[in-house]
């Protein structure tokens, strides 16, 4: 989405050099029941739908210990962003705001971030709710939750993997 034809009144675009410098690598992809923007919301809720990070069989093993943990992050590119406005008019109400004062997917590195429950693991799929992107999102990275309460009990020596 760079179409100037999709800017609302206020917004402003720049105009970007090539992106360059960091490759990022998707581990995997995000199963969610929203196929439009529309139909997805604009934050996750806990008690929302499942949805599934699918893992690429090689990071299967990296998920060993997670299991430990209620409540994880989980970091998304949410790919079908534009990535070159400053200022946004989310509402589309005359209130304008810069990009970094906004959790708006438009933005010129579109991660997403959302603190999701962790319901179970099987076969390198982690069952999931709290999401908000739509179907096919590409999956950048997974973290357990940092809030020291989140572990659901003592991790087991095996499962224990240095942050
Ligand atoms: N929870 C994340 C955060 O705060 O960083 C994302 C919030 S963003 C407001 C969520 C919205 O991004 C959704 O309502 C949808 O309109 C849009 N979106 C979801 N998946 C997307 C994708 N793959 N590409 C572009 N936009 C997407």
């Amino acid at each position: 989405m760079t179409n100037k034809d999709d800017l609302r009144p206020n917004e402003q675009t720049v105009t970007l050099a090539p992106a360059s410098d960091a490759s990022l690598r998707f581990i995997g992809k995000i199963r969610t029941p929203w196929r439009s923007r529309q139909q997805c919301p604009r934050q996750g809720q806990i008690d929302g739908p499942e949805c599934q990070l699918v893992l690429d069989l090689v990071w299967h093993e990296a998920l060993r210990g997670l299991e430990a943990y209620e409540m994880i992050e989980v970091l998304y590119w949410l790919d079908r962003s534009r990535r070159d406005l400053v200022l946004q008019s989310p509402k589309s109400d005359g209130q304008t705001f810069g990009t970094f004062a906004l959790r708006s997917p438009v933005r010129p590195n579109p991660i997403g971030t959302a603190l999701v429950r962790l319901e179970r693991i099987e076969a390198g799929t982690v069952y999931v709710r709290g999401l908000d992107c739509l179907d096919g999102t590409p999956l950048i990275d997974i973290k357990p939750d940092r809030c020291a309460f989140s572990p659901k009990a003592p991790p087991k020596p095996a499962a224990i993997i240095p942050r």
